[in-house]
């Protein structure tokens, strides 16, 4: 019998590279915290109101189903401001709600020098990516599969056998790290390793992780 061995990591940005953006309870209450919020204090509409104005524009930008341009034309006009503006707000409240994670960069640069491919399977529309997906910490990934430039997002099964199309393996050859466990499913059902996500010190514990440094 054939023991496969991992050869590549995926993983997911939101909550997982890029920490933070969740909301969260406190004390038995539901503190909406987050990138939506911010833009609704912004804005100086209740997160309802914002919510509903987002709607369907927001949804088929995920998916890369209208174009940046037209995305920022219809929110800015549902807002009564100017585009420019409203790119502004969303870039700095991205920036602002999420950190890199740089302890789990770091780890997965080290692998890459070990022979691992390392690539990204997320979730985003176009002004998600430009403010958590730089350049700078994602030049050196072998694959990038973003739902705005591949046209299908996460939980649906295509985008997961275009990563392993696109990674050119094995799905046992596969680990795949999401913080949301209904991202994990559809993976696991073509055989890909997961790990739940829920914080660095968790994962650094994971075995199918650990043994990844013992090559
Ligand atoms: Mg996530």
């Amino acid at each position: 019998m054939k023991k496969w061995q991992i050869r590549a990591i995926l993983l997911d940005v939101g909550g997982v590279l890029a920490l933070g953006g969740n909301s969260k309870w406190k004390k038995g209450k539901f503190i909406p915290s987050g990138v939506h919020l911010n833009m609704a204090k912004k804005l100086k509409v209740s997160i309802d109101q914002y919510l509903d104005s987002i709607d369907t524009a927001y949804v088929y930008a995920i998916t890369g189903k209208l174009s940046p341009k037209k995305v920022l034309e219809i929110l800015s006009q549902n807002f009564g401001i100017s585009s420019k503006k409203l790119k502004k707000f969303y870039l700095d409240s991205y920036k602002k709600n999420f950190k890199q994670n740089k302890k789990l960069f770091n780890k997965l640069f080290e692998l890459k020098k070990q022979g691992y491919k390392i690539a990204v399977l997320s979730d985003q529309w176009f002004l998600s990516k430009e403010a958590l997906m730089p350049e700078k910490l994602y030049k050196n990934f072998d694959e990038l599969i973003v739902s705005c430039d591949v046209g299908v997002r996460k939980p649906n099964q295509k985008i997961y056998q275009l990563a392993v199309k696109k990674l050119n393996l094995s799905s046992k050859e596969i680990l795949f790290i999401d913080n949301q466990k209904w991202n994990l499913e559809p993976a696991k059902k073509f055989g890909i390793n997961v790990i739940l996500f829920k914080s660095n010190k968790q994962l650094f514990k994971e075995k199918i992780w650990r043994n990844l440094f013992k090559k």
